[in-house]
């Protein structure tokens, strides 16, 4: 099994509205996002599992919706870690070719904590 994995940082807003807490205050963080992909079978001519030039722009795609944005202007739930890295998921996966399986996405809000989603 193959495993290959690409990330990027954006800079993003948000806010958890009822949290009895001081994030229910707007604040801003650095997120880290990761994705990665698996599959048994390379390519037979070029050697790839995925090219890492269309895994990267799969993920800037939904990057570039939530860069330099408040999270809950853009998004219909409450944008915890969790719930932003299921979306990525969501949005990722229309992207990912068939022969390959978009294993998981984990989201850094900072250097020590990370939400990481995987479908059952
Ligand atoms: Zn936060």
């Amino acid at each position: 099994m193959f495993e290959l994995m690409v990330e990027k940082t954006f800079d993003a807003a948000h806010y958890l509205e009822g949290y009895n807490g001081k994030c229910s205050r707007m604040h801003g963080h650095t997120y880290r996002v990761q994705l990665c992909v698996a599959g048994p079978n390379l390519d037979p001519k070029f050697g790839m599992l995925m090219d890492f030039k269309d895994m990267k722009h799969a993920l800037n795609s939904v990057v570039e919706q939530l860069d330099h944005r408040i999270l809950n202007d853009v998004v219909k739930f409450q944008p915890t870690t969790e719930q932003m890295a299921k979306f990525f998921y969501d949005q990722l996966l229309p992207n990912i070719p068939k022969n390959v399986t978009l294993k998981k996405v984990v989201l850094w809000e900072n250097p020590t904590n990370c939400a990481i989603y995987t479908p059952d």
